[in-house]
């Protein structure tokens, strides 16, 4: 076991503190210290808690001495995506129409973890309203991915995935609507989940797109992933579109990591043209690795997957230009009075507001979406896009009747430059073509690094879809091949990264 505790998973520090080997200050410290020496650099957090956390922390080693029953997890410390309100913490959604907003409330999520006794270090940087590939369309400037820090780290949680891949926590939450917590995943060598649609409350999670929004795990193994998902999942009276079910038996399936017998479906549709080739080679690599644990590999076929893109691209901007509608300079944050107008009208405040608070992104897909509700235009652009979703769903029921997983790449590429795409909404959009249709359906997905493309060293993903309510299967599969890949690496992938200490910017 490592003795630097900034290096330590989850599960390690939790097997630490409940021996009484180390303190949650200590813990605490040396996460907020290391995030002093490396953030200048990355800038994985919009805010920073030192005092909250390192009281949350305090307030467990009493417990604790006092011989308190306590969670699993009680002293780990663990980041959160500024999209969960947070009571007494500004949370912006990386927007500044949300600035100077103090939430009096907290999520459901966020309730869990400080239920649970665990620190909460700071909130973390995202895509302005989660509205991204790449952090760039944050309000306050783009998080650095710590493999290369002229390079994306993945959007819209990039703050999530970059403050883990960065040893400055073990755990973050993200959230995922199309991707945004196994993309950043992907392209920082780290683990990230989207849980079942409904299996993590949505309460307190500031909504992009309510039907498609769901609040997971970021880690640096798939074992802490489960065991934060088991603190974060279950049913909440609070969110109309809850699941009232039993949480998935994660933790157990991520400890006995077994796929003997498993079917492993790779989706036809999503692999091959369009990948780079060396994420195209280690998601090969990885399948086989599978088989050698005693898997059986089927090809399945999604025809309707073409279509998931522009889909989603009409169900997103439509949901997300009413869920904004309330940003309206009245209730939150910002408001700005227009410049020459002496008694300006509520619209008028209403509209200078918007247009100074929101991004371009933002307008883009306000204006998309409101247009793609408008009478007259419904049936064709909504209408049909909630019907090409139901087509999504149909191919995942028949797929998932030959096979008990699918598995595809990830995202299409490794992290690309800072600067690359920013132009070209088209080319930002397609690092998602491979994790939107389990949104659109409601399934749970999990990304694990695969390895190290062979064009640039940067990381690759692989992704696990499962059923609905199926969620442990994704931890079963992540945990094998992570063991073999493992094994094959001598160690985990993350130590390949440079240390980040000596850099400064
Ligand atoms: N990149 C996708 C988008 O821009 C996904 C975002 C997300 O999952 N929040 O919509």
């Amino acid at each position: 076991m490592t003795t630097d505790l900034t290096r330590a998973t989850a599960a390690e520090l939790a097997d630490l503190l409940g021996a009484g080997s180390v303190s949650s200050r200590e813990v605490t410290r040396a996460l907020l210290d290391r995030t002093a020496a490396v953030d200048g650099a990355v800038r994985s957090y919009l805010h920073v808690d030192e005092d909250g956390a390192l009281a949350a922390a305090d307030d467990v080693d009493r417990r604790r001495a006092a011989g308190e029953e306590l969670h699993a997890l009680a002293g780990v410390p663990i980041a959160v995506k500024d999209v969960m309100a947070t009571r007494g913490l500004p949370t912006t959604c990386g927007s500044r129409i949300l600035e100077g907003w103090v939430p009096p409330y907290d999520a459901t999520v966020v309730r869990r973890l400080r239920e649970a006794g665990m620190p909460i270090l700071g909130k973390t940087n995202m895509d302005e309203f989660a509205m991204g590939s790449s952090t760039e369309h944050s309000a306050f400037g783009p998080s650095h991915n710590p493999w290369d820090l002229d390079r994306i780290p993945g959007g819209s949680g990039g703050g999530s995935s970059s403050v883990v891949a960065s040893f400055q926590a073990p755990l973050a939450i993200g959230t995922d609507t199309g991707g945004s917590i196994r993309q950043p995943a992907a392209v920082t060598g780290t683990v990230g989940t989207k849980p079942t649609y409904g299996g993590v409350s949505r309460y307190g999670l500031v909504a992009l797109a309510s039907s498609l929004d769901q609040a997971g795990p970021c880690s640096r193994t798939v074992l802490d992933s489960a065991l934060l998902h088991e603190v974060i999942a279950g049913h909440d009276p609070m969110d109309s579109t809850s699941v009232d079910a039993p949480v998935p038996a994660v933790v157990e399936a991520a400890r006995r990591a077994d796929v003997s017998g498993m079917r492993i479906g790779i989706v036809r549709e999503l692999t091959g043209e369009g990948f780079q080739p060396g994420v195209q080679a280690r998601f090969d690599e990885a399948v086989q690795h599978l088989v050698d644990a005693g898997a059986e590999v089927v090809e399945v076929s999604c025809p309707s997957f073409t279509y998931a893109l522009a889909a989603y691209y009409l169900i997103l901007p439509s949901e997300a230009s009413s869920n904004l509608a309330k940003f309206d300079a009245m209730r939150y944050g910002l408001r700005v009075t227009p410049d020459g107008i002496d008694a300006p009208s509520a619209e008028q405040v209403m509209a200078a507001t918007r247009d100074a608070g929101f991004g371009d992104e933002v307008k883009r897909r306000i204006i998309l979406g409101t247009y793609a509700l408008s009478s007259g235009y419904y049936d064709a652009y909504y209408g049909s896009a909630q019907k090409v979703r139901r087509l999504i769903a149909d191919d995942f029921a028949a797929a998932f009747e030959t096979a008990d997983v699918l598995v595809t790449p990830t995202a299409p590429t490794t992290a690309f430059r800072l600067g690359d795409k920013l132009d070209d909404p088209m080319a930002m959009y397609l690092n998602d073509i491979a994790t939107i249709p389990a949104n659109l359906a409601g399934i749970p997905g999990l990304s694990l690094p695969s390895g190290l493309a062979d064009e640039d060293g940067l990381p690759a993903g692989f992704q696990v879809l499962a059923p609905a309510m199926a969620d442990e299967r994704l931890y079963s599969v992540g945990a094998a091949l992570e063991a073999r890949l493992a094994a094959a690496w001598g160690g985990p992938l993350l130590d390949r990264a440079p240390d980040l200490t000596e850099v400064s910017r």
